[in-house]
């Protein structure tokens, strides 16, 4: 009794657990995440700590983390057995909030409300998550090696925590929550295995679930039979991502994959890779069969998942690719990201862009090779993604090159989809560029009078015919050296000799007065009226000015009735 020390908590951690106590309604259950990443940290920082000490595992070799629901005393216990806390950093890190930005955060989280809890968990302050479900909790630790002391730290959040010597034979942490009368729910055995699995599977050391069944023995007392009590493992405690790639087959890549996405298909392709270097991560990279129901053109889900160190961060981190992207899922699991990252953070962290930049090589390394090896499934892909992709000719110019050799085109060539490369392959002596021309389809464009001068010529042109063709395809610009020009241009150059050249001005000359009479009767409807020798059958056809807007534009300026 007279060991027991009276501590405060420091201004911010009351008023953060004011918060979490009275205003954190929603998600409670994200406090088994919290204490289970805590405890999954100490085992890896005790880890670490063996590389160089390995006299601090003693006999105690096993790292792992055990759940102890006790349905009589009303408490469930998260224990491991990791690096545990002397006296003075328990009084340190349950007491005052370690980083800066705290003040910001409690700002952000008050505004926010209950819609937010997860900000708890990013912000490095999820020891507190404890009291959305606990108006007790008990610490009891003792830290790695010989000899050490434990210590016993309680708080009923009310402004003070005790710390008194307590017995603990064992190294590492266990964190007793006395649960409130309306959250014992978080005893029943299943409703914990399924928040285990959902939020902390891939956390690499194992979750052991204590739980009870009926014994065989009958108690010779009461004629009845009675229960014993054992662990068990409910997550697969390895990441897969971090297995290596010949320990992992095809079937359990798809698995993982259902798993992740709730897609009932297999994947088209994925990419399991690690970078060494400067960033350290590990990423596992799946693309879709087939459209998710819920990826229209802006809204995405799920997306790439964030681990750092393998505990789960964030669903749909946005920031580990770009949105023309969108449809792919997967794993990034970085080693140098702080376990505490906020979306805040990531924002503007060097780690999160140079990642975001491998990600997007190997990325467009899949599926180039995906293209090259699996050319019926790479149409697939193109089919069902590639107005998602080509988002990315126009607003990715470091990407331009890549993407050029992905996209697929409709051709004059022949019925199907081409690629520029293909398209290149087939250009005519003297043709200086690759020629296109934007419209509603295939059929409408086949008869377009714009392309007599090029089919003339012998001159292929693709047909574009996605809404985003036309400024997808203006971000392109060019292709292997060679510049994609659009057929509804007004000064088509075409390559000519100096006898058509001739014979073009006195043709302009001898039409002059036709061409002033035109442009009087159409007065206001053209700017200009001009001789052109690019028509063959047709006698007329329109042009864009340069500078003019393009058609895409009026049609949808027409189709939203201006
Ligand atoms: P964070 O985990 O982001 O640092 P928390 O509020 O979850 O923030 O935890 C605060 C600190 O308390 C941790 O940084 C760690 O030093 C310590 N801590 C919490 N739980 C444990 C545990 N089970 N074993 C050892 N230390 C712990
Ligand atoms: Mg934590």
């Amino acid at each position: 009794e007279s060991q027991r020390e009276t501590h405060s908590f420091q201004a911010e951690i009351n008023q953060l657990l004011n918060l979490v106590i009275n205003s954190l309604y929603s998600h409670k259950e994200i406090f088994l995440r919290e204490l289970v990443s805590n405890a999954s940290d100490a085992l890896d920082k005790l880890r670490f700590r063996t590389i160089t000490e390995p006299e601090l595992l003693g006999d105690q070799t096993a790292l792992e983390i055990r759940i102890i629901p006790n349905a009589d005393a009303g408490t469930l216990t998260i224990e491991d057995t990791g690096i545990g806390m002397t006296h003075d950093e328990l009084v340190k890190n349950l007491g005052t909030i370690a980083h800066s930005g705290s003040r910001e955060f409690l700002e952000l989280l008050s505004q926010r409300g209950q819609k937010d809890v997860n900000l708890i968990g990013q912000f490095g302050v999820g020891f507190y998550s404890a009291y959305l479900v606990a108006d007790r909790v008990e610490v009891v630790s003792r830290p790695a090696g010989k000899d050490a002391q434990a210590f016993r730290w309680i708080s009923e959040a009310k402004g003070t925590f005790t710390i008194e010597p307590a017995e603990r034979t064992t190294r590492g942490t266990a964190v007793t929550l006395h649960l409130k009368a309306d959250q014992k729910e978080f005893l029943d055995e299943w409703r914990l295995r399924s928040l285990i699995t959902q939020y902390s599977d891939y956390v690499g050391h194992p979750i052991q679930l204590q739980v009870k069944k009926p014994s065989e023995v009958i108690d010779a007392s009461t004629g009845q039979k009675g229960t014993t009590s054992s662990f068990e493992t409910v997550n697969k405690a390895s990441a897969l991502w971090q297995r290596s790639k010949s320990d992992i087959t095809d079937e359990q890549y798809q698995e993982f994959y259902k798993h992740l996405t709730h897609d009932f298909e297999p994947p088209l392709a994925w990419t399991h890779f690690r970078t060494d270097g400067n960033q350290q991560f590990t990423s596992l990279l799946f693309v879709p069969k087939h459209k998710p129901f819920d990826m229209d053109g802006t809204a995405r889900r799920r997306g790439v998942r964030l681990f750092v160190k393998r505990v789960f961060i964030m669903d749909d981190c946005e920031e580990l690719l770009p949105p023309w992207l969108r449809f792919v899922r997967g794993v990034v699991d970085s080693d140098d990201l702080p376990l505490n990252v906020s979306r805040e953070l990531l924002q503007d962290s060097a780690v999160v862009r140079s990642i975001r930049k491998h990600v997007v090589k190997k990325t467009l390394d899949l599926l180039e090779k995906l293209s090259k090896d699996k050319p019926e499934d790479y149409l697939t892909l193109w089919k069902n993604f590639g107005p998602i992709l080509k988002e990315g000719l126009a607003s990715d110019n470091e990407q331009k090159e890549k993407l050029g050799a992905l996209v697929r085109y409709e051709s004059s060539h022949q019925d199907g989809l081409t690629s520029l490369a293909d398209y290149v392959s087939r250009m005519k002596e003297g043709q200086q560029a690759i020629y296109y021309v934007f419209g509603e389809s295939r059929k409408a464009l086949e008869g377009s009078p714009h392309l007599e001068a090029l089919r003339k010529r012998g001159y292929e042109v693709l047909y574009l015919t996605d809404p985003v063709d036309e400024w997808a395809a203006q971000g392109l610009r060019e292709f292997n050296g060679k510049p994609l020009v659009s057929a509804l241009q007004a000064d088509l150059k075409l390559q000519e000799t100096d006898e058509e050249k001739k014979e073009k001005e006195q043709h302009a000359e001898g039409l002059k007065s036709l061409t002033e009479r035109m442009k009087e009767v159409l007065k206001n409807a053209v700017s200009e009226v001009r001789v052109t020798h690019r028509l063959t059958d047709s006698p007329v056809c329109l042009v864009l000015p340069e500078g003019g807007s393009p058609a895409f534009l009026e049609r949808l300026l027409r189709e939203h009735g201006r």
